[in-house]
């Protein structure tokens, strides 16, 4: 058999956790991974951040009208940055809950799912051999296309309890080999929503550096903190920021509807152009029937945000309520899919190893953020990072709960 050079993702942290290099496979993801061995022990999967309720009726009833009758879209090819009345709603959306006015025709592109809107930014901007520096934990997609770009990336840590970015750390991680800020907010996995004043910062600070920055808006509808913790606001209603930075947004988390794949980049015209550049080669187009539902559903969400909000909060209390009862240290976030909790109060353990025993054990599935992490390729294995689990709410509350049964018997 002839040897196969490690592909470029593969020398990611995430990249490098998915590829057997001895035997040129591909491994399955941790979520595949972390979802497959809570199905070989009967067990139930906190693991994977999608929800087990559907979307809304009148949501999926569009699509499939949309399929099935001449009302819709054609089943055809759809323009490659997408319909414009669906650019449209996207950039009626920014402007209603945000006061952000974007052009639909050159401001707005359709995606595959935020997935495709990260890949294609991070191809267009992260230059071979430049630096691209993100906070850590970070969604995984972001390390391998990193590596895909050619480029190195460079992390700095959001610390519990509040999980604040550390704008201080980001201005000495960044310098003039920086090509790209990575900024997720609300932010998978901690809930910390970044203020306005620190996504004035990072603006300033990719303005000073010459970085575009990305900024990952996802959880932008699952708001879930008390009236003091801070509101979300899209990276593009501050001031300068048109100049360096793009948003990505996804109707996946805020419709409950994470398998259709629907996402969008704003931006100026000039950096969205640069990302439209890339996407035109990977998918070209896609999904037009789902484009038209979620143009529907961001014209008037018909109350599901507000009603959605609710439950999860529901689900946050009862699982962060569970796992304290239990002996895990639980950090209460403020949007989100995910609890994390750390294992240090019944363990002495890595988080990585104990989510082992559990979900083989207890049968419960959980995420070790190291995983989401550079820790896998570091030296220093004593990070605090290396010891929080990563826990979905976004379930049924009988799962729930009978997760937390499950745990506690375990543990006692
Ligand atoms: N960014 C973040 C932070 C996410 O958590 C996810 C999904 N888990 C995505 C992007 C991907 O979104 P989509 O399903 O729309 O591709």
């Amino acid at each position: 058999m002839c040897s196969m050079p490690t592909p470029p993702w593969a020398r990611s942290a995430a990249g490098a956790n998915t590829y057997d290099a001895a035997t040129a496979t591909v491994l399955p993801t941790i979520y595949e991974r972390t979802t497959a061995a809570a199905i070989a022990h009967g067990g139930i999967n906190l693991g994977q951040g999608f929800p087990d309720a559907e979307g809304p009726q009148w949501l999926r009833d569009a699509a499939a009208e949309a399929i099935s009758t001449d009302a819709g879209p054609t089943n055809q090819y759809s323009p490659g940055p997408g319909f414009p009345w669906f650019r449209e709603a996207v950039a009626a959306h920014q402007e209603k809950f945000y006061g952000v006015q974007l052009d639909p025709q050159d401001q707005v592109l359709h995606t595959t799912g935020a997935t495709e809107a990260i890949a294609a930014t991070i191809l267009a901007f992260a230059t071979a051999g430049s630096e691209v520096v993100a906070f850590e934990p970070f969604y995984d997609s972001y390390g391998s296309m990193v590596a895909l770009a050619g480029a190195e990336l460079k992390t700095v840590p959001l610390r519990a309890p509040d999980f604040r970015p550390d704008c201080a750390a980001l201005r000495a991680a960044v310098s003039e080999r920086t090509s790209m800020i990575l900024v997720n907010t609300p932010h998978n996995p901690t809930g910390a929503v970044f203020t306005g004043d620190e996504l004035a910062e990072i603006v300033s600070i990719a303005a000073e550096v010459g970085a575009v920055v990305m900024s990952d808006e996802v959880y932008e509808h699952l708001m879930l903190g008390e009236a003091d913790a801070p509101a979300h606001s899209t990276i593009l209603s501050i001031p300068g920021a048109e100049d360096v930075a793009v948003a990505v947004g996804s109707a996946g988390k805020s419709f409950s509807v994470t398998g259709w794949k629907v996402g969008w980049v704003t931006g100026s015209p000039q950096l969205v152009n640069q990302v439209r550049g890339v996407k035109q080669f990977t998918t070209f187009c896609t999904g037009g029937a789902y484009q038209y539902a979620v143009a529907q559903g961001l014209q008037d969400d018909r109350g599901f945000f507000v009603q959605n909000q609710a439950e999860l909060r529901a689900g946050r209390d009862l699982l962060a309520e569970g796992l304290a009862a239990a002996g895990l240290q639980a950090f209460t976030p403020d949007a989100g899919y995910f609890v994390l909790a750390d294992v240090r109060g019944v363990t002495e353990q890595t988080a990585s190893a104990f989510a082992a025993e559990l979900v083989a054990q207890a049968g419960v599935g959980a995420i070790p953020v190291s995983s989401l992490t550079l820790l896998s390729t570091q030296e220093n294995h004593e990070d605090e990072l290396n010891y929080l689990l990563r826990f979905a709410f976004c379930k049924r509350h009988d799962v729930l709960t009978r997760a937390l049964t499950r745990l506690s018997d375990w543990l006692t």
